[in-house]
């Protein structure tokens, strides 16, 4: 083995693009929902790598599916299938609306496969006049130059032009708004059915169900982006499933590898067909070692005894943050669905979603944030119930320093 070379917090200053801030704390171990850094310090883990670790770090059976395929085959491209990527591209089918499904290694990667389909689908079958897409104001959407545009945040598009075209943005929920905006000149409506970066907002009743019908009217194709609501987050495998509305393209990452990068594109048979050979691909997408672990989250998260319990950890974290937020005011309401949760900054506390998040790194605890206003939090879906508790504690503690 090559000698392990001394690095701390401050050679990421020296040595890393500065396009992030990552707290002032290393992490190099992690088990279930616990952490330890470079100290030895202990941090209960309700980040969980911006709702990635789906089952925690160093599931037993997720450690076992990466080596057992690692002593095996890494890597063939496209220029070859294989066994892990067919195995979960028949359970994905299996457990959705969808018939066909195309693998990448990002959620930007599967949202620019979904909106270069879009369009492609809509040029194909109509012409070249039938290419806007409609998203929601404060979508996320990634970061490629297509996810930014299509995503409702102009901080992340602005000075990187010349703008792509044909895109434009309604607020999210407005239905008035999507209505007077669609036309047959829309291609495609993107929508998170839970708004994550955005706040944390879950779609209105009635919305999504609105918006498959204005699809509909308009022949324009639905898109779900369910990267960060999908994979059990919500309690049901995709949050879509909650709404009886089915889209016409969904996009999964984050939570799918469990912490393996692995996203996937799923589509109906008539749509795919426009993605003919040749027409897009990725080296790495479809990697045996991403499907092999993705293959064996979907198992394990897609069962009546995960799902079942996310609902129960949701309620038990809704109740603790709201329980501490009598006694130190600094939360005002908890939003979100499942163990997809936002707690909402109270009125004078506006703007300090990172000053809470540190202060309760301070205690021991690792939370996200949602923009300025919103302590987010997406947790493992097999948190233990102690975990929960001591999690809270740590959250009172940190409130409490806070307040002062
Ligand atoms: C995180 C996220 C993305 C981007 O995923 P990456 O893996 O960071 O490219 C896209 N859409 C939504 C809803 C997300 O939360």
């Amino acid at each position: 083995m090559s000698d392990a070379m001394q690095v701390g917090r401050a050679d990421f200053d020296r040595v890393m693009v500065p396009n992030y801030a990552p707290i002032d704390m290393i992490p190099v171990r992690g088990e279930g929902s616990r952490l330890w850094d470079q100290q030895g310090r202990e941090y209960v883990d309700l980040a969980g790598g911006i709702a990635v670790n789906v089952l925690g770090h160093a599931h037993p059976e997720l450690v076992e599916a990466l080596t057992d395929q690692a002593g095996k085959l890494w890597h063939v491209s496209n220029v070859l299938t294989n066994e892990p990527a067919l195995r979960l591209a028949s359970k994905l089918v299996a457990a959705t609306f969808a018939d066909k499904v195309f693998f990448a290694n990002s959620g930007a990667e599967a949202n620019e496969a979904a909106f270069k389909l879009a369009r492609r689908w809509a040029h194909e079958t109509v012409g070249p006049d039938k290419h806007e897409i409609i998203a929601c104001t404060n979508s996320f959407h990634g970061r490629t130059l297509f996810t930014v545009s299509v995503g409702g945040q102009p901080k992340y598009s602005q000075g990187f032009g010349p703008a792509l075209e044909g895109i434009s943005h309604v607020p999210y929920n407005d239905l008035a708004a999507l209505e007077q905006r669609i036309s047959d000149r829309t291609c495609a409506v993107v929508i998170e059915p839970v708004q994550g970066e955005g706040g944390v907002i879950p779609a209105a009743p009635g919305y999504l169900q609105a918006a498959r019908e204005l699809c509909d009217r308009h022949g324009a194709l639905l898109i779900f982006d369910e990267v960060q609501s999908g994979m059990g987050r919500t309690g049901k495998l995709y949050a879509y499933m909650h709404s009886g509305v089915t889209p016409d393209i969904l996009t999964s990452a984050k939570s799918l590898g469990g912490g393996f990068p692995i996203a996937a594109m799923l589509t109906t048979n008539a749509i795919a067909a426009h993605f003919a050979v040749g027409t897009h691909g990725s080296t790495y997408g479809g990697n045996p070692l991403g499907c092999a672990v993705a293959e064996r989250v979907l198992d394990i998260v897609n069962s009546e005894k995960v799902l079942a319990g996310v609902q129960v950890r949701s309620t038990l974290l809704v109740e603790g943050i709201m329980t501490i937020a009598q006694e130190f005011p600094v939360f005002s309401q908890v939003r979100g669905s499942g163990l997809l949760l936002g707690a909402v900054l109270a009125e004078a506390w506006r703007g300090q979603a990172r000053q809470v998040q540190e202060a309760a790194q301070q205690a021991g605890l690792l939370v996200l944030q949602a923009g300025p206003d919103v302590m987010r939090i997406a947790p493992s879906l097999v948190i233990s119930e102690a975990d929960i508790a001591e999690a809270m504690q740590r959250l009172r503690q940190a409130l409490a320093k806070l307040i002062g």
